[in-house]
């Protein structure tokens, strides 16, 4: 036996997978133990840090003294479900049936993976705008699909939108598209696609055959009058869209990992098979309180809308006056801003200092970009956090123009 051991290599091989080597760890979540080890305000994830709605802080409790925790229904809790369709149908006029077209996956990112394995083979090409929220990346290389990126350029004049060349777009789509992500409102930009955007893009959908999976986790986060519309509910695309939402954003809750897939049967089926053996299910307590959360009056999504535009009205000034060039977000909770002003080689090193010497977490731009270089000038703040916090932060900025 000895011999067989000294005989054997005592170098092991490099175990490693050739997909895990293509990305990296998620540079958000790495800017938020920064932002712990350096004790700065963490700007940089997008979580709340107040407080998430008494009733459904009540309602989790209650389900867990009802002793609900064992297994939910895999695909989800038939009250998560019901209440989900229900809300589709007053917020987009759709129908869905709980029974057929939902799962409740852990957190809109299972839920995106989950469908990204459910229908993409070796070789598809999923089109995705850049920037764009850093999962998508790695999320197309497990599924082992091909990413093909598309161009979000910024606002040239101050108030205006993110735009897309209608041209690029069509050029991105060909006979191996499999699907195309779309995030409305979007991470990082802000943008909230348009209605003729969203019908732009489903001519090409229908065209090529193409399915949409869209990302619509900050549905209810909107502002100046902008209106979310679902790619859904366009007409044609019912049968070809994968609608993808969750608990975390709408209700401040991103650590209960409750989100899920609204989908054609079809499609649903082999999402609900590729969630059964990833996860099993999300938290079945949360799941009651989902259902408790989604029961809350249309007064709630207002009031959620308007916090935010609050706090978004009470930070981009701030980065103004600190030098920051803003792009104002219509909807999410995030500012994408230029940091030319700084002089700094690339905004890996900015954001290192500002970790470090001046006390504020932000998340490089180039985490949203394939090439590093297209975002070496951008720079992306969160803003769902309390004023005080914002404040906090503010005072921190202003040392930087001294
Ligand atoms: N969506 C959040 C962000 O962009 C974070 C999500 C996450 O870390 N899972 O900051």
């Amino acid at each position: 036996m000895a011999d067989v051991i000294s005989s054997l290599s005592t170098q092991p091989k490099h175990f490693l997978s050739n997909k895990v080597a293509q990305f990296t760890e998620s540079v958000i979540r790495e800017m938020t133990r920064q932002a712990m080890l350096y004790g700065a305000v963490n700007l940089a994830q997008g979580f709340p840090d107040f407080s998430a709605p008494a009733e459904i802080k009540q309602a989790a409790r209650v389900a867990i003294d009802a002793d609900v925790n064992q297994y939910a229904i895999t695909w989800g809790a038939k009250n998560l479900r019901n209440a989900i369709a229900r809300q589709m149908g007053v917020w987009q006029g759709m129908s869905v049936d709980p029974e057929k077209e939902i799962t409740v996956c852990c957190g809109s990112t299972e839920a995106m993976i989950s469908t990204l394995l459910a229908v993409c083979n070796a070789g598809d090409e999923v089109v995705i705008f850049e920037p764009f929220y850093e999962n998508y990346g790695p999320d197309s290389v497990l599924s082992g699909a091909r990413p093909r990126f598309v161009k979000l350029r910024p606002p040239v004049n101050e108030g205006g939108e993110w735009t897309f060349d209608e041209k690029e777009l069509r050029a991105a789509f060909d006979k191996n598209t499999k699907a195309i992500i779309l995030n409305t409102p979007n991470n990082p930009t802000g943008k909230v696609f348009t209605r003729a955007e969203l019908e732009l893009i489903r001519d090409l959908c229908v065209e090529f055959d193409v399915l949409a999976i869209t990302d619509e986790i900050y549905e209810h986060i909107v502002y100046d009058g902008t209106e979310h519309i679902s790619m859904a509910s366009l007409d044609g695309m019912r049968e070809r869209t994968v609608t993808i939402n969750g608990m975390s954003k709408t209700y401040s809750v991103t650590g209960w990992r409750v989100g899920w897939a609204v989908a054609p049967e079809k499609i649903t089926s082999a999402i609900r098979k590729v969630h059964d053996f990833l996860t099993v299910g999300a938290p079945a307590p949360l799941q009651e309180a989902g259902a408790a959360a989604l029961s809350l009056p249309a007064e709630y999504y207002a009031k959620l809308a308007e916090g935010y535009r609050v706090r978004r009205d009470h930070l981009i000034p701030a980065l103004e006056r600190a030098g920051f060039k803003c792009f104002r977000p219509r909807g999410a909770y995030y500012v994408m801003t230029d940091i030319s002003e700084f002089g700094f080689e690339d905004e890996v090193a900015f954001t290192q200092y500002l970790v470090k010497d001046i006390g504020v977490a932000a998340v490089p731009g180039s985490s949203f970009y394939r090439d590093p270089r297209d975002g070496a000038r951008q720079v992306r703040f969160a803003f769902c956090k309390k004023l005080e916090t914002l404040d906090a932060a503010a005072e921190k900025l202003g040392k930087l123009r001294r």
